[in-house]
């Protein structure tokens, strides 16, 4: 199937979701590019705006997001996230071709690139939700010292939380690990006296998009659905 189908298919497995589950006015398919060459990021950044839609990608690697950053700005509009780690020795290359990260999950990370920053960045706190050793972000109980850090920083905007849900076949484990995303994402609006709106909840991936929208995900990170099988690449 060519991009623009698989992403066309994608948004109507969206909108069934969001119609179903009367949560969110609106989830933003966001869409996972990594290994995916510069041609093929440009081609479905110009799908999502053909579409009207948001023209967001996210990456996992800062390396990845400055080998396609010119492709991608081709299309007007287009938005690029971080969605994977951020070492310290990469945050200069982060800030030089990044719109948002959303793989905020300590104080200091916070401190250090709000220091490194000189005009607003967007940030989404990146939360463990299944306590799994493998899984990156912070745990539940650090994450409103988080929010804490990101309102007193200068430069840096708390834009919403993100998780990587549990890789698992059972609804309600992998539900209840959203929920409680979506309950951190309330507590963050009282802590900072905003409109629930203002904080995106990023959550939700190929496999499990319908559950990550009936726990009210706004954003939904999609890479195989529109792209197929992801390609082996050295890391390094
Ligand atoms: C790869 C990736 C996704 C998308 O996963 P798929 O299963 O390919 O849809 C979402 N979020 C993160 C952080 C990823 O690394």
């Amino acid at each position: 199937m060519s991009i623009p189908s698989a992403i066309a298919q994608a948004l109507d497995r969206i909108e069934r979701a969001r119609q179903a589950s009367g949560c969110s006015d609106r989830v933003a398919l966001e869409l996972a590019v990594k290994t995916r060459s510069p041609e093929e990021c440009r081609e479905a950044a110009q799908a999502l705006s053909d579409l009207g839609q948001p023209i967001l990608l996210g990456h996992n690697r800062v390396q990845e997001a400055k080998a396609t950053v010119d492709a991608i700005r081709e299309v007007p509009g287009a938005r690029i996230h971080l969605i994977g780690p951020l070492q310290s020795n990469k945050i200069n290359h982060a800030l030089s071709c990044v719109d948002a990260i959303e793989s905020i999950d300590s104080v200091a990370l916070v401190e250090k690139i709000d220091s490194r920053a000189t005009t607003e960045l967007p940030v989404f706190i990146e939360v463990n939700v299944s306590g799994e050793d493998t899984k990156h972000g912070c745990s539940p109980a650090d994450f409103s010292s988080i929010v804490e850090a990101v309102a007193a920083a200068t430069h840096l905007k708390l834009a919403g939380l993100m998780t990587v849900g549990l890789n698992s076949p059972a609804e309600a484990d992998v539900r209840r690990g959203y929920a409680l995303l979506r309950e951190l994402r309330d507590s963050a609006v009282q802590q900072l006296a905003i409109p629930a709106t203002n904080l995106e909840l990023s959550m939700g991936m190929s496999h499990d998009l319908e559950w990550a929208i009936a726990e009210g995900a706004t954003i939904v990170r999609v890479g195989t659905a529109v792209f197929g099988p992801r390609r082996l690449v050295a890391r390094g």
